[in-house]
């Protein structure tokens, strides 16, 4: 009998089947993709934001010593609210790692740096075996659950985890019921090289249409200066953006991001994600936990997705350690009770401080403007404000039992 199937090998369930393995766990890993171990994919020009609270996670998983390229530090962020073709409003929030002791506030992790790493740890990690590509048929008891994989094989663990992202097949099947809504927005991401260098800082640009980041990533191979960019568009203009040739879309961009990095020009891929957001009403059933994007769905203005299905990790992984050092069932119900309890406050206050952040600023009715510019300014001259923003940014409250990032490294 395994402690634990993991179904979905995506950041989260990869990383915390890493983690329950390394604390000497019997972990199984089905995904419905192939996890090539020795895989070196090109540059596709989406990266992480990995804030410095999920990082423990990531050291214990024994994954971020694994990266195999350089993750660039976030030391500063810069908050503004503008126009497009305008210069920012004078009032803006600067977050500067120095405040809080000089440790970075996030780093940027290329997303193909974090999937070589998690397919190296998963395919080489003793206590873990990884079906992939398989599909999973699962049926839940009082005392344990049965996977039955496509190829006949039988698994039975104590407890199975939903980490297939957000529309987990586990979670309906289970029967836990998630209220969801689609913005009129979608999010464009892809990365620029550009001919000044960014100084390691983050650049969040409040636009009518939505907020457009620009995140300090490392150097590139040939020591290009490289960022990667969110970028936030109607639905009806973010397609006919994704349709320009590299000229007319790095113009397009250079005139959202401004002059400060010198000339720009578009590398890689461009990706488009609709963006919806998504409370689901109960992260636990009989042997089942969801989480990750299963279990939550955020508007990516503050880019915490993934750091929030890190947290989600980093509370499971403390729970089922805990209880199979004691000898105790992994799977019982008092367990996942705690799991959900503990994980209910970050869920529902990310959700509403992304929703009521995108709704504050992507407006270009005066008054408003007026008064979220008074706000930040506030924000801005009150020092202990300022840190406590910067504290919930990093993720750090996540340790203390409960977390509420509002303006976060995006
Ligand atoms: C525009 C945009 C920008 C973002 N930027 C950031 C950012 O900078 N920082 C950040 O923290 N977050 C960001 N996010 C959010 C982040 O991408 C997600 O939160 C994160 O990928 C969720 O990880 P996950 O492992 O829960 O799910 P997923 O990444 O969706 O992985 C799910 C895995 O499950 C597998 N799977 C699916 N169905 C099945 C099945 N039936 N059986 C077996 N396996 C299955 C899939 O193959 C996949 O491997 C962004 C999101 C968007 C849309």
């Amino acid at each position: 009998m395994l402690d634990v199937c993991i179904v979905g090998a995506g950041p989260v369930g990869g990383v915390l089947a890493c983690r329950l393995a390394q604390a000497g766990m019997s972990v199984a890993v089905i995904d419905r993709a192939a996890l090539p171990p020795m895989e070196h994919p090109g540059f596709d020009g989406r990266a992480y934001a990995i804030a410095a609270g999920s990082r423990p996670l990531l050291d214990a998983a024994g994954i971020w010593d694994k990266l195999p390229l350089k993750a660039g530090p976030i030391e500063q962020i810069r908050v503004s609210d503008g126009r497009v073709g305008r210069p920012a409003s004078p009032l803006f929030l600067h977050f500067d790692h120095q405040d809080l002791g000089g440790r970075p506030l996030g780093w940027m992790v290329e997303a193909r740096s974090l999937r070589v790493a998690l397919n190296a740890r998963l395919n080489a990690g003793a206590g873990l075996s990884v079906y992939a590509p398989a599909r999973a048929e699962v049926s839940r008891g009082r005392q344990s659950a049965e996977v039955l994989l496509d190829d006949g094989t039988l698994l039975k663990a104590r407890l199975v985890i939903a980490a297939e992202g957000r529309d987990s097949p586990l979670r309906r099947q289970a029967g836990l019921t998630a209220a969801r809504w689609d913005y009129p927005q979608s999010g464009i991401v892809c990365a620029i090289a550009h001919e000044r260098p960014h100084r390691n800082i983050a650049l969040e640009h409040f636009l009518p249409a939505g907020p457009f980041a620009q995140l300090p990533m490392a150097a590139g191979e040939a020591g290009e200066n490289l960022s990667a960019i969110v970028w936030t568009e109607s639905n009806a203009m973010a397609p006919r953006l994704m349709a320009l040739d590299d000229e007319a879309f790095g113009a397009a961009l250079a005139v959202r991001l401004g002059g400060h990095l010198g000339a720009v020009r578009p590398v890689g891929r461009r990706w488009i994600y609709p963006l919806s957001a998504m409370y689901v009403h109960r992260m636990v059933a009989e042997r089942l936990a969801v989480v990750g994007d299963a279990a939550h769905g955020i508007h990516p203005i503050a880019g915490q997705g993934l750091n929030l299905g890190l947290r989600d990790g980093l509370a499971l992984a403390g729970l089922l350690i805990e209880a199979h050092a004691a000898g105790e069932d992994v799977g019982s119900a008092a367990l996942l009770a705690r799991y959900q309890r503990g994980r209910r406050l970050d869920h529902v206050s990310m959700l509403l401080a992304t929703d009521g952040l995108d709704r504050l600023f992507s407006t270009n009715n005066p008054l408003v403007r007026a008064a979220r510019d008074i706000g930040l300014g506030g924000v801005q001259r009150l020092p202990r404000l300022k840190r406590f923003f910067m504290q919930r940014a990093m993720g750090q409250a996540a340790d203390q039992g409960g977390n509420m990032p509002v303006v976060a490294v995006s």
